[in-house]
């Protein structure tokens, strides 16, 4: 026969628990917790609280800037579930002292910290210079699409939105004739049902009207009109490889040496070249309020993606005498190393798939045309001379030497499928560059001598090196810390989120590299 441990609910157990021993040296909540008690100054908080002669103690800013940096390292978002961690979690109600604080608390907290959220950052980032976990010399920029809380499905240019505001208002009608006909007819269909289902719209034409008569029209650099959001004006529908989204980029800007963070901030604009000049000022003003020189990336290496390629981009690095290396789109195309990167376009030794476009067909380069000095001619592969047909033929910024095979020649050639570039070509035309236009002189245009620059040994070592800085950085926010989506609606709230999990990586660089309180 079985014979079980007797238990009884009906005692009592008293528990001791130490709460400095649940913050263990080697963890990151020991470490957000020496960081925020001992390095940053949160007293530019205290003359939001007004409470010193009447009024309740309020929560102390440290306890409760830790408790969300530390539910945001274990991406815990939603202000109930910190609440929630802090009342049943050891190390939450170790590190909130067990005062648990409710939702609203923290959700305020949060969303109030527009102004004060820089300077928190600035200290953690001066703490990293003190630890000397900043190296420098090589900087790189990326960002990252996330969705946010706003809703694509209002979005649209003010044109749009007036067209959905008249078409809600049609259903209205239609929906108050269908209740009266059927208010007529006995045993009509539920009313309340049709009433909740009016008003809702209601609301909604309410909502687009008020927005229409607050907001202007939202205008892109071309002057064209741009989609407007309802539920968030400052996000943006953004294109990503995962489909269109509505939310921001959050930008990082990184050092190598230990990937930390010097500047971070979600932009609601998904065009990453736009975001270069401003991510550079601001990262300057941090690294100038951390008592480093106002010209600090002067002569410094920053690494971009063909993104941040722009003519406007490059003249404000060439502007801040920043060492800048910015590829254009075709720069891999150039580049030996990954001609044969097309292979795994469509998964490792899988045959490619079928495209709705016809790629361009791989002919013979005019290297491979071989010239015979005798007659002053180029032969092609097969043997056969093409005749010169222009001495110095101008095309962009170079000079050419223009010359054409014989359309019988080509007509019955066997090589054909390799050398013309398109299956309807009557023969093979062939350029050989010369020189540069303006008597040989090289007029390059600033956005060609950064394709050099690329392209130089020196390039290709420099540039390699940004995706080991800056890819990590948003791999561990994004996937570790599993921040897919901003939970604030609004530019100041998103990036106060964006913010605090790079100031928790900055934390996390400073436990694993630098700790030494
Ligand atoms: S296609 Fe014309 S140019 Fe090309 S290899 Fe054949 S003959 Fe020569």
């Amino acid at each position: 026969m079985a014979k079980y441990k007797k238990y009884n609910y009906s005692q009592m157990i008293m528990i001791p628990v130490s709460l400095q021993d649940q913050l263990m040296p080697g963890t990151l909540e020991h470490a957000i917790h020496e960081v925020i008690e001992k390095k940053v100054d949160l007293s530019i908080f205290d003359e939001k609280y007004k409470n010193d002669e009447t009024g309740a103690p309020a929560h102390d800013p440290k306890l409760l800037l830790k408790v969300v940096l530390l539910a945001f390292s274990r991406s815990i978002i939603g202000s109930r579930k910190i609440e929630r961690a802090c009342q049943e979690n050891i190390t939450f109600m170790a590190l909130s002292c067990g005062m648990a604080p409710d939702h609203s608390t923290l959700a305020h907290f949060i969303s109030a910290m527009k102004d004060e959220i820089i300077h928190i950052f600035r200290d953690v980032l001066l703490y990293c210079e003190e630890l000397n976990l900043l190296g420098g010399t090589h900087f790189s920029l990326d960002g990252c699409k996330l969705p946010s809380n706003a809703s694509k499905q209002w979005s649209g240019t003010f044109k749009e939105l007036r067209h959905k505001q008249k078409k809600l208002e049609e259903k209205v009608k239609k929906l108050i004739s269908d209740h009266e006909r059927e208010d007529k007819q006995e045993g009509g269909s539920d009313r309340s049902k049709k009433e909740k289902q009016i008003k809702r719209i209601e609301r909604r034409i309410k909502r687009i009207d008020k927005f229409l008569n607050e907001n202007k029209p939202k205008k892109g650099k071309t002057k064209k009109e741009l989609q407007s959001n309802v539920t968030d004006n400052h996000s943006a529908k953004m294109p990503t490889a995962h489909g269109v989204i509505q939310g921001y980029n959050a930008q990082a800007l990184v050092d190598n040496k230990h990937q930390i963070i010097v500047h971070a901030e979600a932009m609601g604009n998904g065009q990453d070249a736009d975001n270069l000049s401003p991510m550079v000022d601001r990262a300057k003003e941090n690294m100038k309020a951390i008592g480093r020189d106002e010209n600090y990336f002067k002569d410094k290496i920053l690494t971009a993606d063909a993104n941040y390629h722009s003519k406007k981009n490059i003249e404000k690095c060439e502007k801040e005498r920043i060492d800048a290396y910015i590829p254009d789109t075709l720069h891999r195309k150039r580049d030996e190393r990954f001609k044969e990167q097309d292979r795994f376009k469509d998964g490792v030794n899988k045959p490619p798939k079928k495209r709705w476009y016809t790629p361009k067909r791989e002919t013979f380069s005019w290297k491979e045309f071989q010239y015979v000095e005798e007659v002053g001619k180029y032969k092609c592969p097969a043997g056969k001379y093409l005749k010169q047909m222009s001495l110095k033929h101008k095309s962009r910024n170079k000079y050419y030497r223009y010359y054409q095979a014989r359309e019988t020649d080509c007509r019955e050639c066997s090589l054909k499928s390799k050398c013309l570039s398109k299956t309807d070509s009557k023969s093979r035309s062939l350029l050989i560059p010369i020189g540069y236009r303006n008597d040989n002189e090289r007029i390059l245009s600033i956005s060609q001598r950064m394709q050099q620059k690329i392209d130089s040994d020196k390039g290709k070592d420099i540039y390699s090196k940004r995706l080991g800085t800056i890819e990590p950085v948003f791999g561990n926010i994004r996937f570790i810390k599993k921040l897919d989506r901003f939970s604030f609606r609004g530019k100041s709230k998103v990036n106060i989120q964006w913010m605090l999990y790079c100031m928790v990586h900055n934390i996390e660089k400073i436990m694993n590299y630098g700790f030494t309180v």
